[in-house]
This record gives C-alpha cells, sequence and structure tokens, in this order.
C-alpha cells in the first residue's frame, strides 16, 4: 500500500476561526486527526464522517500520551497508507514539540507537510488588546517558555540577556513559575512596576485577564487563583490596552451558546453570535436527506415527468428548492417543461433560494411568511381544475395543500427530502455542558428539543434535562418553549418576534440585564 502523508497543522489559538485555509482543507481530507486539548472541537465538524479521531491531550483520570507514542503512532496511520493531519494548538512549531513529530517522520521517509498557525504568543495578546510591539514603546519581542523546573528553567535561559534583549517578552507555559520569572527579571534590572498581564485561555469564551506589574503579578495571581493555560505579556505595550480592549467588550463576550439547528441552517445564527462575541457551538441534532421509501422516491419521479401539466409551484421552504434542484437534477428533467407553471415563495429567504437559481417567484406573502400568508396572496389567482406541485419536506403541514383541495385546485405534494434526529459525534459537548461552559442552548423548533434530549442520551447520559439546566435556554418562540417546559427546562429566553433576528436580539438583551 502507498504511505499516505501527515500535515502537521497549526489550529490557531482557540478560535476555530483562527485556523489557516490551507490548515481547514487539510482537515477536510483527512482520514485520521490526531489532536490535543488545546485544539477547538469545533474544528473536528470539519473532517470527513470517515475519519479517525484520535486524542492524545491530557485527560482528567490520566496523563497525556507520550511524545513517542504520538510520534510513533503519526508514523503508523501513515504506513497505513492515510492522509493524516497532527492538529496543534496555536503553531506547531513554537513550544508544541512540532520539531519532533516531523523528524520521527523525515527519519522514517514519511510524506509531511508543515502548516504553520497563529501562535498564541501574539494572538491571545491581541485578543486582550495588547500590541506585542509599538512603535512608541516596543521594537522587539521575546517568546520564552516558563515551563521547566526553576534550575533547569535558570540554565536554560541567560536571564542576564533576556531580561535586555526585547522590548516586550511574552512567556508560554510559565504560570507556575510566575514569581521566579518576575524575580529574575527584576534582578537583571526590568523595574518593578513594569506592567504585566495575563491572559487565560486567549482568544475562547473563557478569556480572561488579569493585570499587574513585576513586582506584585505573583501574589495576584495567587489571590485569584489565575489558572494556566495563559500568556504572560511583560512590558509597556500592556498599557495599550486600556485603550485597545477590543473582544472583552462584545454585548456576548464569553458566552457559549449551543446551536442545535440543521447544519445547513445553523450558519446564520452562529455567525450572528460570533459577530456580537459570542461562541457559537454547533451541534446540528436534525438532518435532512432524501427520502428513504422507494415508494416516495418512485411518487417524486412519477410527479416530475408530469412537469407540463402544473399551473402552480409552491416552495414552502429553502430546503424545499435545494432538494427540488437535486431531484431535478437526478432524473434530467429540464426546468423548462415547468413553463406553464406560477411560482409561489414562502417568504423572503425561500424566494432568494429561487432567485439564484435563475427563478423569480411569481407571488411572495407581504408580511405573514407562512403558509397562511402565502395562501391569502395566492388564492385571487387558483381556478377550480387547477394543479399545483408542492415540493416539501415530510414534516409539513396538511394546512396548505387542504386549502386548496378546498377550491379545488389538485394539490400534488411530494416529499422531496426527509427530516431525521441526527446525533453526531463529540467528545466534548457532555463534558463542556457539566462544567457549566455552555452558557446557554438555543432551540429553534420543538424537534430540536425533542432530539437533544435523545441525542445526549445516545452519549450516555443518564438524565439529559438535568444537564442542560445547568444552561441557560433560549426558544425561538412560544411552542418550542412549551416543548422545552415539558421537559422540566427553565426558558429563560423567548424570542419575540419568532425570528432568528429576535432570537438573537432577545439573547443580548438577557444578558445585558444579567450580571456576568
Ligand atoms: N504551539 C502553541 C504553544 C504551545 S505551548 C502556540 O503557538 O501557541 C502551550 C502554551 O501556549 C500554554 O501553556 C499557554 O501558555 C499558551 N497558550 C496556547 N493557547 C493559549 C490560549 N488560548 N490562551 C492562553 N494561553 C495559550
Amino acid at each position: 500500500m502507498a504511505t499516505g502523508k501527515v500535515y502537521l497543522v497549526g489550529a490557531g489559538p482557540g478560535d476555530p476561526k483562527l485556523i489557516t485555509i490551507r490548515g481547514l482543507e487539510a482537515l477536510r481530507k483527512s482520514d485520521a486527526v490526531v489532536y490535543d486539548r488545546l485544539a477547538a472541537p469545533q474544528l473536528l465538524r470539519e473532517v470527513p464522517p470517515h475519519a479517525r479521531l484520535y486524542y492524545v491531550g491530557k485527560r482528567p483520570e490520566r496523563h497525556a500520551t507520550k511524545q513517542d507514542d504520538i510520534n510513533r503512532l503519526l508514523v503508523e496511520l501513515a504506513l497505513e497508507g492515510l492522509t493524516v493531519t497532527r492538529l496543534k494548538g496555536g503553531d506547531p512549531f513554537v513550544f508544541g514539540r512540532g520539531g519532533e513529530e516531523a523528524e520521527a517522520l523525515a527519519r522514517h521517509g514519511i510524506p509531511f507537510e508543515i502548516v504553520p498557525g497563529v501562535t498564541s504568543a501574539v494572538a491571545v495578546p491581541a485578543y486582550a488588546g495588547i500590541p506585542v510591539t509599538h512603535r512608541d514603546a516596543a521594537s522587539s519581542f521575546l517568546v520564552l517558555t516558563g515551563h521547566e523546573h526553576p534550575d533547569k528553567l535558570d540554565s536554560a535561559v541567560r536571564w542576564d540577556k533576556a531580561a535586555g534583549a526585547a522590548g516586550t517578552i511574552v512567556v508560554l507555559m510559565g504560570v507556575a513559575n510566575l514569581d521566579h520569572i518576575c524575580r529574575r527579571l527584576m534582578e537583571h534590572g526590568r523595574p518593578p512596576d513594569t506592567p504585566v498581564a495575563l491572559v487565560r485561555w486567549g482568544t475562547r469564551a473563557e478569556q480572561r485577564t488579569l493585570e499587574g506589574t513585576l513586582g506584585d503579578i505573583a501574589r495576584k495571581v495567587k489571590e485569584a487563583d489565575f489558572k494556566p493555560p495563559a500568556v504572560i505579556v511583560i512590558g509597556e505595550t500592556v498599557r495599550w490596552r486600556r485603550e485597545l480592549q477590543w473582544f472583552e467588550r462584545k454585548p456576548l463576550f464569553g458566552r457559549r451558546v449551543l446551536v442545535t439547528r440543521a447544519k445547513g441552517q445553523a450558519g446564520e445564527l452562529s455567525a450572528r453570535i460570533d459577530e456580537l462575541g459570542g461562541e457559537p457551538y454547533e451541534y446540528p441534532v436534525i438532518e435532512t436527506r432524501l427520502p428513504e421509501s422507494e415508494d416516495k422516491r418512485e411518487a417524486i419521479r412519477a410527479a416530475l415527468a408530469r412537469a407540463e401539466t402544473y399551473d402552480w409551484i409552491i416552495f414552502t421552504s429553502v430546503n424545499g428548492v435545494d432538494y427540488f434542484f437535486r431531484w431535478l437534477g437526478m432524473c434530467g428533467t429540464d426546468m423548462r417543461r415547468f413553463h406553464r407553471a406560477r411560482v409561489a415563495a414562502v417568504g423572503p429567504k425561500t424566494a432568494e433560494e429561487l432567485k439564484s437559481r435563475g427563478i423569480v417567484p411569481d407571488t411572495v406573502p407581504g408580511k405573514l411568511f407562512q403558509a397562511e400568508g402565502l395562501f391569502d396572496e395566492m388564492k385571487e389567482h387558483v381556478r377550480p381544475g387547477m394543479r399545483a406541485l408542492l415540493p416539501r419536506g415530510d414534516l409539513a403541514r396538511d394546512w396548505l395543500p387542504e386549502e386548496l383541495a378546498r377550491l379545488g385546485v389538485e394539490a400534488v405534494e411530494i416529499d422531496v427530502y426527509e427530516t431525521v434526529p441526527a446525533a453526531p459525534r463529540d467528545d466534548r459537548l457532555v463534558e463542556w455542558l457539566e462544567q457549566g461552559r455552555i452558557h446557554m442552548v438555543t432551540f429553534t423548533s420543538s424537534s430540536t428539543v425533542h432530539n437533544l434530549i435523545a441525542a445526549l442520551g445516545k452519549l450516555g447520559v443518564e438524565d439529559p434535562a438535568g444537564l442542560l439546566r445547568k444552561a441557560d435556554i433560549a426558544c425561538i418562540g412560544a411552542v418550542t418553549a412549551e416543548t422545552a417546559a415539558a421537559y422540566g427546562l427553565d426558558v429563560g429566553v423567548i424570542a419575540n418576534p419568532s425570528t432568528i433576528d429576535g432570537l438573537v436580539k432577545a439573547i443580548v438583551d438577557y444578558y445585558a440585564n444579567a450580571k456576568r
């Protein structure tokens, strides 16, 4: 078998969007991914469904996998012929032992590529509003590891040189040795009033910043029980934070929000949360797919075969449009065969989807974007004996075809897609819910409530509702809220109006009124 290939990829400091395009491409074509705790779980969603995932970081109950074992794992996977991504926090060659992993690969003659990443040494200060250089204060920066035992650190770092070598000193893995590091820098000439900032879990919802000086920061860290991982920034540029702080000032900063919508539909909600400084965590519990039953498939083919007979095609969802066109493609049907049909769309989103395919709908309701509004708009134009094609999902309501039938219109319903529960694999969702690291859970339909409860059950949670009570609950409308309440969930936020915009606004208001 041909040898595979290993990509040593920098995942960036935490915010999943800080991976590089090349890094993302590697993930998307991998057969196996080897990762540790600094990699954002959201990134693992990008791997193909067949890919094997190997966690080699620390777990509460056991130590991290040894470096030799990681090296061996990478070699073995590549020898199996797989495309492997070794996903590493920040940049793979900055204190990540990426150099050793690359060496092991080189020694075994395994092809590899290095995909540099955004290092926490620069990005984490940036998210705290601290530039590592500034024309007025620092024309260089030095990045140090503070990891070693203090004695070893003293032999590894020439403090006399380091103290004066650069305007800004950035220390990674240095929280435990902070006191020692500060003393050495002061002994070698850095003034005790030099500003220092520690930034913990930078670029993530958990980002916290603690400021002090070389003289007092170690005491402050102890008092605040400030835990690693953190980046330590030492130097005058720390003062710029007062003016340049930006991330921590966003309205949803610090809030991690679970998005349970179907993959294709989650984007808009996630993007809005992200823009407002929150951290969307997508866990789609719904999936759409082509209908499984051969009877349904046959009915669709038969309905499309009579394309010329329809007076109307009525689209009541974006998915309906999307799947309708997939079916046209699969049946080799040309859209122009529907030349007699007028086209109706339930609302602006559905209309947009049609326009993107070169079809401008004849009818779109003015304000009520649901079946009732669409029917009001259409009813003047329909006559007994007309035929209407309704490409929909299997869960669509019967109301519209029934009303059309009442007017003597023959409504041909085809379930071009079906909606099924999904429970994607995820090794951190339950852990993060337990630890209170998911702050809000959003539900955009009753089925998202039912399915999340079921998905948590599948992940081995005994009391899913109890687990979800650790988070705040936001629902898109009254019906969804009732469903959630029936499971014993305490719904803190109900959108008004019942749209994604309304939901986002309600979440922002909720947190504006809540204490941090
Ligand atoms: N290769 C990584 C560094 C690995 S060493 C990089 O280029 O960023 C691990 C150390 O990096 C941690 O102990 C911490 O000091 C720092 N670090 C990485 N990500 C961080 C984050 N999001 N917030 C704070 N510190 C981080």
